[in-house]
């Protein structure tokens, strides 16, 4: 922890340095072992517009296909690769591996953007930006405009000029960045004026409270307001009903990701998943009105 904290250095501790637990240990050993077994996975949930059904990309979420205990959600293991440096390793293997079923869904004629998590950790690694770099030369057929890095507000804030200096040389790369569960940081409006992020994500949270809670209306009203003074795209997460996507709808949040879309699938379900979807039809009729 000492030596992690000192300024400018990354981490170089091995787990026995870091005095951890020993069920940490045990899981970090396994992650990794996981990690030379092939045993993650990449699930896609597709982002759309909610008026038009347009898909407008999908965002990778990581699976742990455990031998004995099945498919494991991240909530499971990443909390515990948070300040360790494997974290870097399973974030290198999540970009590949988008960049590899881009290029494959490209050879079957689904054209599609993907965004994948990038870990506090993983993007404050002083290699982040030319590891980059040479993951998108690998695939030079991908235009990296199609790649979109989604992280955490705690992450961008974590030493912002370096954050802010990472943001933009991976931008000049032709990445765009997405703020996470926007709304749920700390984040000071001046600090996401200079933010260089294309796009807020608004948390699920508000999303599942506006049906019933007056203030989490006033909240989304907030974001979207602020979306539009700072020109950026916003995407609602946890979409769960048609409700939810009629209401985002009527207070002008177009774009949003939930299970009353799709949930998240298996890269092969995609392209049926395409070409079986319709909004429903109280949100094409939304956009008639906004018209
Ligand atoms: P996130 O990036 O905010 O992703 C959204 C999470 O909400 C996903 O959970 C998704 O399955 C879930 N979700 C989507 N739509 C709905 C909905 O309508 N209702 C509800 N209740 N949930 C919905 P998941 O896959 O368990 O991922 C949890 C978090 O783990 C992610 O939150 C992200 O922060 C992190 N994560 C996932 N994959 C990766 C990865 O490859 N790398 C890193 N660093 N973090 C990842
Ligand atoms: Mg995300
Ligand atoms: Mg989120
Ligand atoms: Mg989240």
């Amino acid at each position: 922890r000492a030596k992690q904290e000192q300024k400018g250095d990354w981490l170089y501790l091995d787990a026995s340095e870091q005095r951890l637990s020993v069920e940490r240990q045990q899981l970090l050993a396994d992650i990794r072992a996981a990690l030379a077994d092939n045993q993650f996975r990449l699930v896609y949930q597709p982002k759309v517009c909610l008026c038009s059904g347009q898909v407008i990309g999908v965002e990778a979420l990581i699976r742990w296909e455990h031998p004995e205990k099945g498919l494991l959600s991240p909530i499971h293991f990443l909390p515990a690769l948070e300040h360790h440096p494997l974290v870097v390793d399973i974030g290198e293997w999540v970009i590949d591996q988008a960049l590899r079923q881009m290029t494959r869904w490209d050879s079957e004629g689904l054209a599609l953007n993907v965004a994948v998590n990038i870990a506090a950790t993983h993007l404050q690694h002083p290699d982040f930006v030319a590891r980059l770099a040479e993951a998108l030369a690998s695939y030079p057929h991908i235009d990296p405009q199609r790649l979109d890095l989604e992280i955490l507000e705690t992450a961008a804030l974590g030493e912002l000029d370096k954050a802010h200096s990472t943001i933009r040389d991976c931008e000049r790369l032709g990445v765009t960045f997405s703020l996470d569960d926007f709304g749920t940081g700390y984040s000071s409006l001046s600090y996401l004026k200079q933010l260089p992020v294309k796009t807020l994500k608004i948390d699920q949270g508000f999303v599942r409270g506006a049906l019933s809670n007056s203030d989490d209306i006033s909240i989304l009203r907030g974001i979207i307001g602020l979306s539009q003074a700072f020109d950026r795209k916003l995407v609602a997460e946890g979409v769960e009903t048609m409700e939810h996507g009629e209401l985002l709808i009527r207070l002008g949040c177009y774009d949003a990701q939930g299970y009353a879309i799709a949930k998240p699938m298996k890269p092969e379900k995609i392209a049926t998943w395409k070409s079986q979807w319709r909004p429903y039809p109280e949100w094409s009729a939304g956009e008639q009105v906004t018209q």
